[in-house]
């Protein structure tokens, strides 16, 4: 039997196994930054699915490893979700991880730990077949996606030391292939006014209008940004306006807008702070690009600027050709191509790294943070068989 028969037939056989593991993650709730228990439960089934090697590192990735080689593939799936939201809307209990009617139900089910449950499999495929001598091969569980996309890789790269050649992101795909998405970026423009009472506004100068002024010209700035064929449009939209004064009866000394930018292909953070700067030159106004800093559940602080860089990587890139001819050889079939809406790990594995990366994973991604959120088991079974096929395909 040639080898991607042997995979299809053996993901094909672990298919309770694969659907039972999830069903295990998803029984324990696990948002941002309280991933503890979750991971001790997937450090335990890498471990019994044969893993050379499972640790957990300082900033509670579960990182499980096979293989000892130079050539190196990552295999990405966040542990973490987000919340549940209107208990209201929902129609059965999002914790229940029941499987049923093929699928497994629950939150996380599609964002994303129906793909780390598929990785568990194929490192059980793949250590039952054997790996090329020359090849390592990571299963990362990694944390804090939901908060701040991309920190957990800048974390494992940078002070784990692990740099991979290639990576997979997990995320929903529907089982598509995709390669790339916008990146996005969150900007702060505060505007300096003068205070002064307010039976005499003549005597300052008001911030909140100074602010109202540039919000109307970053609404027309939507018109002017720019357009990629396979990653869309850019964007932007202002999420938040606050502002501050001496008194209810004061001219406002103070404003801040929060921006929402989304970037396409081209777009950079220099890119979109000059369009800004020329917004607000002559006015006393000041751009700052926040920083994300907050505790891991293992205890230690770490952040980044919330700077996400887009990415993609051309279709006739040798990552994404190994993985159209992988699919075709475990289904005889061409998968289709495509791209994500949200964002995801790969704004910095591909966006700051320049690491190629090749996404696929199971569920539909229109239930990703929805209510009774639910994934085919049939999707488990077809992730597992491509992520091990992968392996044996670079
Ligand atoms: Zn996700």
């Amino acid at each position: 039997m040639n080898i991607f028969n042997q995979i299809r037939k053996l993901s094909e056989e672990y298919r309770d196994y694969t659907a039972e593991n999830l069903s295990s993650l998803i029984k324990i709730k696990s948002l941002s930054r309280q991933e503890e228990n979750v991971q001790q439960e997937l450090k335990k089934q890498m471990e019994e699915s044969g893993a050379d090697e499972v640790v957990i590192d300082g900033l509670g990735n579960v990182i499980g490893r096979i293989g000892n080689g130079k050539k190196v593939l990552a295999i990405d799936g966040h542990i973490d979700t987000v919340d549940v939201g209107n208990i209201e809307n929902w129609n059965f209990n999002p914790f229940s991880g029941e499987i049923k009617d093929g699928y497994v139900h629950g939150r996380g089910s599609v964002d994303q730990e129906g793909g780390v449950a598929s990785m568990v499999t194929a490192i059980r495929i793949l250590k039952e077949i054997g790996i090329k001598n020359d090849m390592t091969v990571y299963f990362v569980g990694s944390v804090i996606e939901e908060d701040c996309d991309g920190l957990c890789w800048k974390y494992i790269i940078e002070e784990d030391k692990i740099k991979p050649d290639i990576v997979i992101i997990t995320e929903p795909t529907n089982l598509n292939i995709y390669r790339g998405h916008r990146g996005r970026m969150e900007i702060q423009i505060s505007f300096n006014g003068i205070s002064a009472h307010g039976s005499a506004p003549e005597r300052g100068k008001n911030a909140i209008y100074m602010a109202s002024k540039a919000a109307m010209e970053i609404e027309k700035l939507n018109e002017r940004l720019k357009y990629d064929d396979f990653l869309g449009k850019g964007s932007v939209t202002i999420s938040e306006f606050i502002s501050g004064s001496p008194s209810l009866c004061a001219v406002a000394d103070y404003a801040r807008l929060h921006l929402d930018r989304r970037l396409t292909w081209s777009e950079t953070k220099e890119s979109a702070i000059n369009e800004l700067e020329s917004i607000i030159k002559n006015i006393d106004a000041k751009i700052n690009i926040p920083y994300y800093e907050e505790k891991a559940f293992t205890g230690l602080k770490y952040g980044m600027e919330k700077y996400f860089p887009t990415w993609k990587m051309e279709e006739n890139h040798p990552v994404i050709k190994s993985g159209i001819k992988a699919y075709k050889n475990l289904y005889n079939k061409m998968p289709r191509i495509g791209k994500w809406t949200f964002s995801t790990n790969g704004v910095t594995i591909n966006g700051i790294y320049g690491i190629p990366i090749i996404g696929f994973g199971p569920g539909n991604e229109i239930y990703a943070h929805a209510p009774n959120e639910k994934i085919p088991v049939d999707d488990l079974v077809v992730a597992s068989a491509f992520y091990a096929a992968y392996a044996c395909s670079v």
